[in-house]
């Protein structure tokens, strides 16, 4: 049997190659590898592709967070509501902005942040929420709007799993006062290497974004405010230039995939992930539920077939994040009972079809 991982990334670069090699040669030759007109061209791109006004690209997903929550004002001190169903990077840029992290649950059968948790967890000091849209479909927005409207919150998109998820026919990234992407080489759109972009429909957080992401500055050797370096490669630019136009193939062929599992899997007793009403789910992880986790993800090893759990842990049970202990149940069981089957736009029917057969014989 031949084995089959989680994912693997050579695939999408070899039926790419040309065009990449291409890109890189251009950049080579262009002679500016920081910032510059790939980079423009990108945020043009891909601020289109979230049908909003602009996008700053910066150095990585975790950044994007950060530039985006002091962009849209908030300082240090200030409370940031999010999920504690979340990987670690969504706290960590939320400390970076210098902001106290406050966590809420997560509802039951999305996954995602539950607005009533969210509301309980609002204090005098509560200056923003963080949605994450995890897994690849978006958090439930309209209650979120509406809290934030009223305790006047400032509401940030963590898109980091979400490029090109909908939510009432509006994309990932237009759903909020700014949003923050992730091009890490795993997310639905990955560069070949670390890079991220905040993306907004208000020009002055964009303006605000551009002069955080490079030493506060408003012009060359002007700072304004203190920021730091994030900048994105002009190589990485040209690279995602190349991928963005595949990004809506791939994500029809990740909902593809989803749809076959859920057919394959329907008499198991294993919990499939729900496409919330008026959701457009892009499947960046297939994420299911069952009692017996562990073993389930120990006989899929035994096959040769490669599942992961996201998240092992909620983040008040990293020992870095103790501190942000509160009551959180779904959060902590539902890490006990995650795992995420290989689905990505490259994987094959055939590779599908065994890792179902082998839940099918074991659920
Ligand atoms: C990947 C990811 C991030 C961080 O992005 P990096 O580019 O790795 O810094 C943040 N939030 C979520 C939900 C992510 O999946």
């Amino acid at each position: 049997m031949r084995p089959v991982a989680f994912l693997d990334l050579r695939r999408q670069t070899q039926a790419l190659r040309p065009e990449l090699d291409s890109a890189l040669a251009t950049t080579l030759d262009d002679g500016q590898y920081v910032l510059g007109p790939s980079v423009e061209a990108f945020e043009t791109a891909f601020a289109d592709y979230c049908g909003v006004g602009h996008a700053v690209g910066v150095a990585s997903g975790t950044d994007a967070i950060t530039i985006a929550l002091q962009a849209v004002g908030v300082t240090p001190g200030d409370e940031v509501v999010l999920p504690a169903n979340t990987c670690v990077p969504t706290v960590a840029a939320v400390e970076a902005a210098g902001a106290v992290p406050v966590l809420a649950d997560v509802d039951d059968a999305t996954y995602t942040l539950d607005p009533v948790s969210v509301e309980q967890a609002l204090t005098k000091r509560t200056r923003a929420i963080v949605a994450v849209h995890l897994y690849g479909q978006c958090a439930n927005i309209p209650p979120l709007r509406e809290l934030a409207q009223t305790h006047e919150l400032r509401l940030v998109e963590d898109a980091a799993q979400a490029h090109g998820a909908e939510i009432d026919g509006q994309r990932a990234g237009s759903l909020g006062d700014a949003a923050a992407f992730s091009f890490y080489p795993t997310k639905n759109l990955g560069a070949l290497g670390d890079a991220g972009a905040v993306v907004t429909n208000d020009p002055g957080v964009a303006e605000e974004a551009r002069r955080l992401r490079s030493y506060g500055e408003q012009e060359r050797y002007h700072s304004v405010r203190s920021g730091w370096n994030s900048r994105l490669d002009a190589l990485q630019a040209a690279l995602l230039l190349i991928k963005l136009p595949h990004l809506e193939e791939w994500n029809e062929r990740r909902r593809r995939l989803a749809s076959r599992y859920a057919d394959l899997l329907a008499e198991t007793d294993i919990a499939l992930p729900l496409e919330a009403a008026g959701n457009r789910h892009v499947y960046h992880l297939y994420v299911v539920r069952a009692g017996a986790r562990d073993e389930l993800v120990s006989r899929l090893k035994g096959q040769g077939i490669q599942a992961l759990v996201h998240y092992p842990r909620p983040i008040h049970r990293h020992e870095a994040y103790r501190r942000l202990e509160r009551s959180l149940p779904i959060s902590e069981r539902l890490c006990d009972e995650v795992l995420s089957l290989p689905l990505y736009p490259e994987l094959r029917d055939g590779e599908l079809e065994r890792t179902a057969d082998v839940l099918n014989a074991l659920a």
